[in-house]
């Protein structure tokens, strides 16, 4: 029976709320999982493939940016970009990574450097959630 309600808004809108036995997103500093019961939490969120669970099954969400509040069995993501697997343009995801991986070869000394990783980033992750994946 789920117990943890995962509710995942962005600027513009709702893109989920339900019931789920888990969560598991990327914090800025590294993964974090949550199940009911857990004490109150806040972490910044990185880039990254949120991952939650009902009745065993794992669903992806992809994630970039915001913030995620644990408190009373709630999980709130307040993120930045938030996309389900079905919104997800792979082939768009496809040209930013080529993109990304080419500025990343040319800038390597660069201060864009950083920029064009926070892409490649976004790039792969959309990636992996298109496909269903962590
Ligand atoms: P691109 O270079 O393709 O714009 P990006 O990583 O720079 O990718 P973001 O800045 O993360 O894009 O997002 C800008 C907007 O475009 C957001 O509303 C985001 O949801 C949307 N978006 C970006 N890439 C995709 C994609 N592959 N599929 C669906 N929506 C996308």
């Amino acid at each position: 029976m789920a117990q943890l309600r995962l509710e995942i808004v962005t600027p513009d809108k709702l893109v989920l709320s339900q019931d789920v036995d888990y969560v598991g997103a990327p914090g800025l500093l590294g993964e974090f999982g949550v199940m009911a019961n857990h004490i109150p939490f806040l972490s910044a969120l990185g880039i990254g493939s949120l991952m939650y669970k009902v009745g065993g099954k794992a669903n992806y969400v992809f994630v970039a940016g915001g913030f995620a509040e644990v408190s009373g069995n709630k999980v709130t993501i307040l993120a930045e970009v938030a996309e389900r697997p079905e919104d997800i343009d792979i082939e768009r995801a496809r040209r930013a990574q080529d993109r990304a991986k080419q500025r990343m070869d040319r800038e390597k000394d660069k201060v864009d450097f950083a920029r064009a990783q926070s892409a490649m980033q976004r790039a792969f992750y959309r990636m992996r959630v298109r496909e269903n994946a962590h």
